[in-house]
């Protein structure tokens, strides 16, 4: 079963053109997929409505099989997902906030902090866990996302552009640790950017986005000779 796919999906906000148009994609299970669009493209639609955030107007997302709409707590329940707007606090350290979305979870504080260690440690940032986020640089703040975004042991990732506002190293950094969620722990991950340098090898599959409509969509052999 994958892990998400969507299905014929069509988004409108009203205006006279759609946000999507009969997108279907999979992300299998331990798959670094990336959804790879300009600006506009439709990516944070596709997010919002892979989240239960928005409803389609036509076609269907199902995580891990389950229909969100119609099942939307089975099929969130594997979700994690990481937003492009922020979701900690600047006046909390890293610990402290991470204890707060725990909490927030239902998990227990022996637990949570079991967890909280083990993610912090292979996302390089157990040293920073005193820390204010303030004093963290850009790079530091999206990897204690994708922890806090961890803490429920999703089987299923949603990063939207994770990478915006980071340098090229903190880039680099970045997507090599959600490499190796993947290979490590089989999450699957579907990464979305508008930067086509963020594919590398370690890319399983690649969907192209372009104004509401998958363009190309393969492993990244087949999008680079369509692209
Ligand atoms: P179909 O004609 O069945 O829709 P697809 O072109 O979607 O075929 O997929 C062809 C093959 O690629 C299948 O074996 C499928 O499991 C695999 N595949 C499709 N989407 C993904 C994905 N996002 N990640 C990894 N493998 C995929
Ligand atoms: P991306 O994330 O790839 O930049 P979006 O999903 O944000 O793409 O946008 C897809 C299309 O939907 C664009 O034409 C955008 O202007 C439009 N759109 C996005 N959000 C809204 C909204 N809240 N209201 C109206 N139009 C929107």
């Amino acid at each position: 079963v994958p892990a998400l796919e969507v299905d014929g999906l069509r988004h409108g906000y009203g205006g006279n053109r759609l946000a999507l148009e009969g997108v279907g994609f999979r992300v299998m299970p331990g798959a670094f997929t990336c959804l790879l669009g300009p600006n506009g493209a439709g990516k944070s639609t596709l997010f919002a409505l892979a989240t239960g955030l928005l409803r389609p107007t036509a076609g269907q997302v199902r995580i891990h099989g389950h229909d969100i709409v119609q099942a939307s707590g089975d099929a969130l329940a594997g979700l994690g997902v990481v937003f492009q707007q922020p979701t900690l606090d600047l006046d909390l350290t890293v610990l402290q906030n991470l204890r707060y979305f725990a909490a927030l979870h239902g998990i227990g504080r022996r637990d949570a902090d079991r967890r909280i260690e083990s993610e912090l440690t292979r996302l390089s940032l157990f040293e920073r866990r005193g820390e204010k986020i303030r004093a963290l640089n850009g790079g530091h703040r999206r990897r204690v996302e994708i922890a806090r975004a961890l803490l429920h042991r999703p089987t299923l990732l949603l990063l939207d552009e994770p990478t915006v506002g980071l340098d090229i190293p903190a880039r680099r950094t970045l997507i090599r640790h959600v490499h190796a969620l993947c290979a490590e722990d089989g999450i699957a991950v579907l990464w979305a950017t508008h930067l086509i340098d963020e594919i590398d090898p370690a890319t399983d599959h690649v969907v192209v986005l372009h104004r509401g409509r998958v363009r190309a969509s393969g492993p990244v052999a087949v999008v680079n000779a369509e692209a």
